[in-house]
């Protein structure tokens, strides 16, 4: 599933590539993946201009501009992908064509799963997912003093508060095994235990590890591809998730493999503690 990081990636190659651009004509291929009629849905877009592409927590948004001003909001969950200049294959659910002429390109929304979601709104409000979520990693709002604030009465383990998106936008589970085997923390420990010294330590690697990701592209775990249809470089980075067995680069003791709230987790038990 697309992080923070790989739709970050992708959000920069889209506006590399679309910014100022206009939807010529949408297809629409599958209307399972859409939230919004497909009528609508094409109406909307339709000969609109992209005026931003931004993102929030693993959500795209997509500024478009014409008779008036609207959003396309894609969520990408487990399987979706927005490919510039790509050929469509099965898996392509919706085709939008971008410019006219000679400058004409294609980017394909494909899906092989089909639990993502796409939507056209003129207000971000009435996306009920987009309310509901926390500050970004990288905002001002996110800091030692906030994390120690939310998790006081907490009887929740620190790893599932970290893919809480209400807790933080854009976290999942890669890079919340990667961030707390950087701090050295169980990712059992009780949120309500934390100290200001470890609130501190998950602030600061939360952005270290997310830097470090989006400079590298994004992870390539399953089916994950940027807008060009490269696979991300991070994985070489990656020191614990899917690691199970493997030697921990710190202490070289086995990596355990633990499940929590129905997701794996991996750590290492003799450097998180
Ligand atoms: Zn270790």
């Amino acid at each position: 599933m697309p992080e923070l990081p790989e739709v970050e990636t992708i959000r920069r190659d889209l506006e590399k590539a679309l910014l100022h651009k206009t939807f010529s004509q949408i297809e629409v291929i599958d209307p399972f993946v859409l939230r919004t009629p497909q009528d609508k849905f094409i109406d909307a877009l339709k000969k609109k201009s992209v005026e931003a592409i931004d993102r929030r927590g693993k959500a795209l948004i997509v500024t478009c501009v014409g008779r008036d001003k609207v959003y396309l909001v894609v969520q990408l969950m487990m399987t979706g992908q927005l490919i510039i200049e790509g050929v469509p294959d099965k898996h392509t659910r919706i085709i939008f064509h971008v410019g006219n002429g000679r400058d004409r390109s294609l980017m394909l929304y494909n899906d092989q799963r089909r639990f993502g979601q796409l939507r056209v709104v003129k207000d971000l409000s009435d996306v009920k997912h987009l309310s509901l979520l926390g500050p970004e990693p990288f905002d001002a709002a996110f800091n030692p003093k906030y994390i120690l604030e939310y998790t006081r009465h907490s009887k929740r383990p620190i790893k599932n508060l970290l893919l809480d998106h209400t807790f933080v936008a854009g976290i999942g589970n890669i890079y919340a095994c990667e961030i707390l085997f950087r701090c050295g923390l169980s990712p059992k420990r009780l949120a309500g235990r934390l100290s200001l010294a470890q609130a501190k330590d998950i602030h600061q690697y939360s952005i270290q590890v997310l830097n470090e990701a989006i400079e590298a592209r994004g992870s390539s775990m399953r089916n994950y591809r940027d807008a060009s249809g490269q696979e991300g470089g991070f994985k070489k980075l990656i020191r614990v998730y899917a690691r199970e067995g493997e030697n921990c680069p710190r202490c070289q003791s086995p990596i355990q493999r633990t499940v929590q709230a129905g997701r794996s987790t991996f750590y290492c038990p003799q450097c998180q503690k």
